[in-house]
């Protein structure tokens, strides 16, 4: 690093641990000479992106020199009537990891603390890092929040505490009793940021109703995205539930065009696609079925999930297992990011995708 940088650069920014994504596609194709490769390693749909998003977009692309509509007002509105929360109190973000930043540049100051889970959702401390706030963050105990532990880290400095349901990367769930209790909890000047990325997956009847929370007036954000469901990750589009108020601050730093045209037109489409997102439901559900089937004969202990993804202990080194599934065109997640050096997270992919994952893992784990 040169003295311009580590003079004149904002000193938060080198506390910043950068995020780590999975393996894309085209690198392992370059570096290893593989054709054939799927990737279980970004919790993405099996089954590709809704079909009505996709048509929608092919007919929108005459429209590419216009800007796009800065408010999402079409979308908006629809979000409003599928959540039955007014249309003032919803937040349209590039990704809703924009929207935690946004929510991170709203409300944190250099000192102030923000509290999540580990492991879980690597963006909840990236966001608060770059303000310079403060991060506790508090193991999860078997797989799942601590909420009480959570709560009794609140300090007259926190600010956020962040509840990924399911977790990212466990795929437990807090449920909705828990989740009153804790809500009866908190302090109200706390903003709690209720990250719903995987919400559609969710089979457990006993998941909590969170929408409840912001239509009882307290100071929660709903975040949800079209990048898992829905199959529109390319096109970075997620979305915030909130009180106006909330929504009306977090606007404030919001860039003027922060979501492209396609994302706005593809979204709404895909939220009229009931077939693909029923579809994609099946599949996953069929598949966790099998993955669990197969790591059981296998003596392999594994989270119980309510996510695309499942959290499994591989009894070996996860970066030796990691380069071995690789070798055989398999990208997956490895644990030691998490904290967990046997463990490797797999998104639950196709029929077949599935299949030869545990192949794959069968061959490695008996070699
Ligand atoms: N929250 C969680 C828990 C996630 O796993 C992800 C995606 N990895 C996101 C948010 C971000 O999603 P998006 O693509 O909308 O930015």
């Amino acid at each position: 690093m040169n003295n311009f940088i580590k003079d004149r650069a904002r000193q938060e920014i080198f506390n910043i641990n950068p995020y780590v994504p999975g393996k894309p596609i085209e690198e392992v194709k370059r570096e290893l000479g593989l054709k054939d490769i799927i990737k279980l390693a970004s919790n993405e749909n099996p089954l590709g992106s809704s079909p009505k998003a996709v048509k929608t977009i092919k007919k929108s692309l005459d429209e590419l020199h216009l800007y796009p509509d800065s408010n999402c007002y079409y979308l908006k509105e629809k979000l409003a009537s599928v959540t039955g929360i007014k249309k003032e109190g919803i937040l349209i973000g590039n990704g809703s990891d924009e929207l935690l930043k946004l929510v991170a540049e709203t409300f944190l100051n250099r000192g102030d603390e923000v509290i999540f889970a580990d492991p879980s959702f690597s963006e909840y401390e990236f966001t608060a890092k770059i303000m310079g706030a403060e991060c506790k963050s508090i193991p999860l105990v078997d797989f799942k929040h601590d909420l009480e532990a959570m709560l009794a880290a609140v300090t007259e400095k926190t600010k956020i505490i962040f509840i990924c349901n399911p977790n990212n990367p466990t795929g437990t769930i807090v449920d909705a009793d828990e989740m009153d209790e804790f809500m009866a909890q908190v302090p109200e000047d706390i903003l709690v940021i209720i990250d719903e990325a995987y919400v559609e997956y969710v089979e457990n009847s006993g998941f909590p109703r969170s929408l409840d929370y912001i239509n009882q007036g307290k100071n929660v954000i709903v975040m949800r995205t079209f990048s898992k469901i829905y199959g529109l990750a390319a096109l970075r589009i997620g979305y915030g539930l909130t009180t106006v108020d909330i929504a009306q601050a977090v606007e404030r730093v919001m860039e003027p065009f922060n979501v492209n045209m396609l994302a706005q037109k593809g979204a709404a489409a895909g939220l009229d696609d009931f077939e693909h997102v029923e579809e994609s439901k099946k599949v996953n559900s069929l598949g966790k079925q099998f993955l669990y089937g197969e790591f059981n004969k296998m003596g392999l202990i594994y989270v119980e999930t309510e996510a695309n993804f499942i959290f499994v202990d591989v009894q070996k080194d996860c970066q030796e297992v990691f380069k071995k599934l690789l070798q055989k065109g398999i990208i997956v997640r490895t644990g030691d990011i998490f904290g967990y050096s046997t463990y490797i997270r797999v998104t639950i992919g196709s029929k077949d995708e599935n299949i030869r994952f545990i192949n794959g893992l069968k061959t490695i784990l008996e070699g």
